[in-house]
């Protein structure tokens, strides 16, 4: 794959504002001859070297489909992070979404760039419903359309069911189960109207064989795999295909907090006898997401975990 040298210039004729990320009032400025034009999104970011997707030689699935325009939801590290990064250099334009970490999102936007990618970074909570809206709406400003989504953002609040408190389960299924609902109903609405759309939900298989501790987030992760064959069901006659990733243990920022003596005895319930990584799942999603393979592939729960859950 590479990236062409004379290429980088703005696609679209936009640029980023002259600020760092901002949280209200985003701008987004277009050069050649065009007017100002202002976006009504809360917040917006994009990158001042944007290429556009047609000027880049790739040797990418993505690239040969007319760079499809994508969105990653919590983006900025982790499994979001290698997802964003993997579709960036298979030749898709990128919204890097998440929730607090815009340094964080823009490395992730710089390092797609300088793989001859396209991508702007976007601060927007997915568990509420005006800030996805946003998002999606600047989206379809920006590039017109979303081809792909993947719903990854996802957090833990983790407790005995026993001691968990009403706002430990409630945070969880907020963002792991109602921020995809928000965010798959928003893209699916647009995907209709094109008859053309993959979305892919990162779940668990947490949510397929349960965790002790983890009532909350087994419980919202299984949601999500409803959620997934509910949906692949309704889009299926608009050639949208809804599929799931079940990850089984990755290192992450979310693992990480975890204590020695968790990881040790999760390691002897893995097969592969080893913590995956988070390209192992953009490999995959980015199959879902882009592959003409996976094209005939819709309301599947697809693990990658090593061989946990056999
Ligand atoms: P992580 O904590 O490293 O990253 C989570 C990302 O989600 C961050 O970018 C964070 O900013 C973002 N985020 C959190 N709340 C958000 C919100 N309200 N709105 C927008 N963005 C938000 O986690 P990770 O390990 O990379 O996990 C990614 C996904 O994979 C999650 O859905 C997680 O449940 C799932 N998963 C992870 C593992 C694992 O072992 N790491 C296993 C199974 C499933």
């Amino acid at each position: 794959m590479a990236a062409s040298a004379a290429a980088s210039y703005p696609a679209s004729g936009l640029i980023a504002a002259a600020s760092p990320p901002q949280r209200h009032g985003g701008r987004l400025q277009q050069r050649r001859a065009r007017p100002l034009m202002t976006l009504s999104t809360s917040a917006v970011r994009r990158s001042d070297r944007i290429r556009p997707a047609n000027a880049v030689t790739m040797d990418g699935w993505a690239a040969r489909l007319e760079a499809p325009v994508a969105v990653v939801t919590g983006a900025s590290r982790g499994i979001g992070r290698a997802i964003a990064v993997a579709l960036g250099k298979e030749g898709c334009k990128v919204v890097v979404n998440y929730a607090k970490s815009g340094m964080e999102a823009e490395e992730v936007c710089r390092e797609i760039e300088e793989s001859g990618g396209t991508a702007f970074s976007f601060a927007a909570d997915i568990s509420c419903e005006t800030e996805v809206e946003s998002m999606m709406r600047t989206v379809i400003d920006a590039w017109g359309t979303l081809d792909v989504l993947v719903n990854n953002a996802g957090i833990t609040r983790d407790a005995l069911l026993m001691r968990m408190k009403r706002t430990q389960w409630q945070e969880v299924v907020d963002v792991n189960l109602t921020g995809v609902y928000l965010c798959a109903q928003a893209a699916a609405t647009v995907m209709m109207k094109r008859r053309k759309g993959r979305i892919i939900n990162i779940a668990s298989v947490s949510g397929i064989i349960g965790n002790v501790g983890q009532a909350n987030y087994c419980a919202a992760k299984a949601g999500v795999i409803g959620l997934t064959k509910a949906m692949a069901r309704e889009y299926g006659s608009r050639n949208i295909n809804v599929n799931a990733v079940a990850p089984g243990w990755v290192a992450s920022d979310m693992t990480a907090k975890l204590g020695d003596d968790v990881e040790r005895k999760a390691l002897e319930t893995i097969p592969l006898g080893r913590f995956g990584r988070p390209e192992e799942v953009a490999g995959l999603v980015e199959f879902l997401a882009v592959h003409p393979a996976a094209s005939y592939i819709t309301g599947q729960v697809l693990p990658v975990d090593g061989g946990l859950s056999i």
